[in-house]
């Protein structure tokens, strides 16, 4: 049987928000029975964001990317306790946290408090939709597996729909317009991925609507991928010009509603002009958002009143102006992008730190220790002290811990008709390169990537499958 949760009340208890990218690195990386280790959040797996696209269209189905927390938690040393819950206040003056399940099913409790010695916050972001009206209403995200299957549900209702018996001509093209708001890389990928099941798939089973299909990609700024550099930039646009996908820059939505979008168009001569999109489906990835409960930390800390994007925190993670308290990946400001990268090393980075924490709290209480014996049996007293010394070398050693340094290994995007790109960090230098070949290199990086060997046959199988038998195209 495994070991139960069983907290020891001299050990501290470290609570940790999220199972997203942050808090599972820090989870694998941790040595649990240093504290008694608590995790809350109201999502009960690790999701593989990078593949999140590919399952709006089936090219790989939801459960091989998402990996149980209880699975993963098996495998520590020490238990750790999950709550499915959603965090929603925290008490840094108590030093507490409440708790709340935001799940259907609810039982006579269903909100309380849990105490920390240590808190990290990895609770990610929400949407940004900057309070666009109609946004939340009309359009779906991708953020979560939930997304992913409201928009395969739907790309096929539009289909099946724009197939109906003596469907209206402008109605056709209406519902087969797919609208992709945001040219970073979650509305790029996405863009490649729906094209690609039209072409491979939808066209074959449903040819009389064919030519009609249309997916256009909207975004504000200039070009798309801004964290891309330009020569790939250059070839995400010439590659969805031979795709038919049709990219507006320099347009920016103001309003949804239910069946269009109404943006403005900055002209050449810098005039803006307002047009209206009618959509069947429309995607909406703009970036990211403060999630409440990090909206509300915040007002509660004086030294986080200037902080925008996040909780400013300092070059150890530690959330600015408070106590005892981190914060990692999308939630976090430490100077980098909200990418899954950061966010992993960011969990590495504080296991370290925790690991280090409780040995050298271990290293003090023993020289402590042996420091008192000198006293009791003096005859000893050559021997304790070469013990002494060689604590106290451990501890100069562990102690010196340095700040947290990212290491970025470069940015992959899928652009559709199995192609790539890639920027990726060589010998102190840049490489980018883009195509059918870095399509190859985009899957065994994201293959090897996977949190568990189940998690990369699962993948690995989906994408034969879909290869062989087309992807599947019912209406769930
Ligand atoms: P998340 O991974 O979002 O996890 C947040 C966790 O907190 C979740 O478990 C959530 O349920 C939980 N939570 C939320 N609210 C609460 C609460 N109140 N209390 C407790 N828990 C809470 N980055 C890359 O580097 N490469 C990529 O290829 C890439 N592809 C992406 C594709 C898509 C479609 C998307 C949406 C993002 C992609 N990203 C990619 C970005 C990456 O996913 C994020 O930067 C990363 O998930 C951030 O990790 P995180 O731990 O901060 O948050
Ligand atoms: P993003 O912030 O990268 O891009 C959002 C885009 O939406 C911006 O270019 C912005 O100009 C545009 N936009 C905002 N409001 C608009 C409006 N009203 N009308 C039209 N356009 C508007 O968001 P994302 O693509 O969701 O990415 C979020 C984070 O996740 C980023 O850090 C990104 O690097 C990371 N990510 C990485 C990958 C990858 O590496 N393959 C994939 C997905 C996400």
């Amino acid at each position: 049987p495994e070991e139960q949760y069983n907290p020891d009340p001299h050990k501290k208890t470290l609570v940790i928000l999220g199972t997203g990218w942050g808090s599972v690195a820090l989870l694998k990386k941790l040595d649990t029975e240093n504290y008694n280790v608590v995790v809350v959040s109201p999502r009960n797996y690790f999701l593989f964001t990078p593949l999140l696209p590919s399952c709006t269209t089936g090219n790989i189905e939801h459960r091989s990317i998402m990996e149980p927390v209880r699975q993963i938690l098996r495998h520590k040393k020490a238990a750790v306790k999950y709550y499915e819950a959603e965090a929603t206040h925290i008490d840094a003056e108590r030093k507490v946290i409440k708790i709340s399940d935001s799940s259907e099913i609810k039982g006579v409790i269903n909100e309380t408090e849990v105490p920390y010695d240590m808190l990290v916050i990895g609770v990610g972001a929400e949407n940004a939709t900057f309070g666009i009206p109609g946004v939340r209403e009309h359009s779906c995200f991708l953020k979560e597996i939930r997304d992913a299957q409201a928009i395969r549900t739907k790309i096929m209702d539009c289909v099946e729909t724009a197939a109906f018996k003596d469907q209206a001509s402008d109605e056709i093209d209406r519902l087969l317009h797919m609208v992709v708001v945001g040219g970073g890389p979650t509305g790029v990928e996405f863009a490649g991925e729906l094209r690609d099941f039209f072409d491979e798939d939808i066209k074959k089973l449903i040819p009389d609507i064919a030519d009609r299909f249309k997916v256009t990609l909207v975004e504000a700024l200039p070009n798309v991928l801004p964290m891309f550099s330009k020569q790939l930039i250059d070839y995400t646009e010439s590659t969805f010009k031979e795709e038919h996908i049709e990219i507006k820059t320099k347009t920016m939505v103001k309003k949804v509603t239910d069946k269009t979008i109404e943006a403005d168009v900055t002209g050449p001569d810098g005039k803006k002009e307002k047009i209206t999109i009618p959509y069947g489906l429309l995607v909406w990835a703009t970036g990211n958002a403060l999630r409440p409960i990090v909206k509300d930390l915040m007002s509660q800390i004086p030294a986080q009143k200037d902080s925008r994007r996040g909780l400013a925190v300092n070059e150890y993670l530690v959330v600015q102006g408070a106590r005892d308290i981190w914060a990692v990946g999308d939630c976090a400001v430490a100077g980098y992008a909200p990418t899954a990268q950061v966010a992993s090393q960011e969990g590495a980075f504080l296991a370290r730190l925790f690991n280090n924490m409780a040995k050298t709290e271990s290293l003090e209480s023993e020289i402590h220790e042996l420091s008192s014996t000198l006293n009791i049996k003096p005859g000893n007293a050559a021997e304790v002290t070469q013990e002494i010394e060689g604590c106290e070398r451990q501890l100069r050693r562990i102690k010196d811990i340095k700040p947290f340094h990212y290491s970025h290994q470069g940015s992959l995007a899928y652009i559709g008709s199995d192609r790539a790109v890639a920027d990726v960090s060589w010998f102190n230098g840049n490489l980018a390169f883009g195509g059918n070949l870095t399509y190859y290199f985009w899957r065994s990086a994201y293959l090897s990537m996977c949190f568990s060997t189940r998690n990369r046959v699962l993948v690995a199988l989906d994408w034969v499958k879909a290869k062989i038998y087309g992807r599947d195209v019912s209406r769930e």
